[in-house]
């Protein structure tokens, strides 16, 4: 029998799975389906760094072998599921570049735990998508392998860091990905896009085998069709790990589950600073239809307030960047990756090879992180950082007494041109200002389509939840989801 010919743009998880399952395609040819279309269509988009084909091979014959068996008991959820991996995570033996030409010839000899879940769960991993350097960025411009083109239109930015991730699902490169969001890298991405995007709580997924830009704020999850299948990508994910010190050890709810509960009687709750000026109008009429979706589902809608809103991006780029330019000290021409050639000296060759391998958006982030973390400023800008991050925390925590989920927009303004803002460091920062507070308050968050422009731009809606109430954030994204007519 010819494989099943499935719509690889719009294929879900449960279909890919349940394809497979019922044996209409086997996994190698679901794979093989996927490498054909990366072949034909990524040379216009730029999301895969590599292929990890061996791999791939061998981890969907195993799926094939289970099938065909009749044994189908030992399949975990993501059975014969191609997906893709962001190059901040590890994977043994795949190049992991973190989008940077200081690792350029690193093969990590493990896998990041998130990656060894998803496999273990039967996901097909296809290979190492762009991001990026070092995950930081919000158009996926800093890649020092070329930045990546958004699928819905190409000579727009498919937001980051996590571009490569979010520009594959939404252009049926994979059928889902893994991504890093550290003040938005998910969530927005995943709006530039029109796919699902999901932060989890800190701590929920273990960072193991990521590499690190700002260790209090990293934090890896999933980019989807669907927000069903954000839930069950995500229950996969989740969970302790004796790897990393500060993966929870909370149980896991069962989100799948969760995710499709009914939202009446729900307290949605709306931040009136995210809805100032600069907002662009059409985002948000978006984001109104949606609350209008969800109080004719039986929500109510109630304002709050996140009074420190406006403080967010410069307490964020001070705490990002005092942990980056701890974190990269690491990146030394010694252990990993680049070695510089033009050096005679040790101290020289460290300079050098720093030089030579970090782009200018990583260098911009050391030399502001090692001026704030130095004698003389450490109490002007890194603690008082730290001191307005607990307000922006309260912020949220005074408002989840009050209402269950607070609904707001995701980005500004929508996608832009490529190299519109790379001149303009300032611009492109204000750009995080709806993502960073969440981030800086650890809370969980998602991201779901929720129409487009005039132009056809995709436009996303941010649904925010308080710690561990990931169950919450599925439901509403859920019922947002259903009342959409794409
Ligand atoms: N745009 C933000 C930054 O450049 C967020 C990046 C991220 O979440 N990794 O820092």
């Amino acid at each position: 029998m010819p494989p099943a010919t499935l719509n690889l743009e719009t294929l879900t998880i449960a279909e890919a799975r349940s394809a497979v399952l019922s044996g209409s395609v086997t996994a190698s040819a679901l794979a093989a389906q996927h490498y054909d279309r990366i072949a034909a269509v990524d040379p216009q988009i730029n999301s895969f760094l590599a292929l990890t084909r061996d791999r791939a091979i061998l981890q969907a014959a195993k799926v094939d072998q289970a099938v065909k068996s009749g044994d189908t008991s030992t399949l975990g959820p993501l059975a014969g599921v191609p997906i893709g991996i962001k190059d901040v995570l590890v994977m043994q033996s795949a190049p992991s570049t973190a989008g940077s030409l200081i690792l350029k010839g690193y093969h990590p000899p493990y896998d990041a735990t998130a990656v060894a879940k998803l496999e273990a769960a039967g996901a097909i991993l296809l290979g190492k998508l762009n991001c990026d350097e070092f995950a930081m960025g919000s158009s996926n411009e800093n890649s020092a392998y070329g930045p990546v083109h958004n699928p819905r239109a190409l000579d727009r930015v498919p937001g980051g860091s996590s571009g490569g991730s979010a520009a594959s699902v939404a252009a049926g490169l994979c059928v889902a990905s893994l991504g890093t969001d550290t003040g938005g890298s998910i969530r927005q991405p995943a709006a530039f896009c029109g796919v699902v995007g999901v932060l989890p709580t800190y701590g929920r997924v273990s960072r193991y085998g990521l590499i690190a830009f700002a260790s209090s704020l990293d934090r890896v999850g999933p980019f989807t069709r669907s927000v069903a299948d954000a839930a069950t990508m995500l229950e996969v994910l989740a969970g302790p790990d004796t790897l990393d010190a500060t993966a929870s050890t909370q149980p896991v709810a069962s989100y799948a589950t969760d995710a499709a509960k009914p939202v009446a009687g729900l307290k949605i709750g709306v931040p009136e600073e995210y809805f100032g000026e600069g907002l662009n109008p059409e985002i948000r009429a978006a984001i109104e239809k949606s609350l209008d979706a969800l109080k004719a589902q039986g929500c109510s809608i109630h304002k709050v307030s996140l009074p420190h809103t406006k403080y967010a991006v410069p307490t964020y780029y001070v705490i990002c960047t005092a942990e980056a330019s701890s974190n990269l000290s690491r990146m030394d021409g010694v252990r990993f990756g680049l070695r510089s050639e033009h050096s005679n000296t040790l101290a020289n060759m460290y300079r050098e090879s720093r030089d030579e391998g970090f782009g200018p958006e990583v260098k911009r982030r050391i030399l502001l992180g090692t001026y704030v973390l130095s004698a003389g400023y450490y109490d002007a800008y890194y603690r008082k950082a730290q001191q307005v991050r607990t307000l922006l925390t309260r912020d949220f925590l005074t408002a989840f007494a009050e209402v269950d989920a607070i609904v707001c927009p995701v980005t500004p303004t929508p996608p832009w041109k490529l190299g519109e803002k790379t001149d303009d460091p300032i611009q492109m920062y204000l750009e995080d200002i709806y993502s960073v507070a969440a981030s800086l308050a650890g809370i969980c968050g998602i991201s779901v389509p929720c129409g487009t422009t005039a132009d056809g731009l995709p436009i996303g809606v941010q649904i925010l939840a308080k710690h561990f109430d990931e169950s919450t954030m599925f439901r509403v994204g859920s019922a947002i989801e259903s009342a959409q007519q794409f």
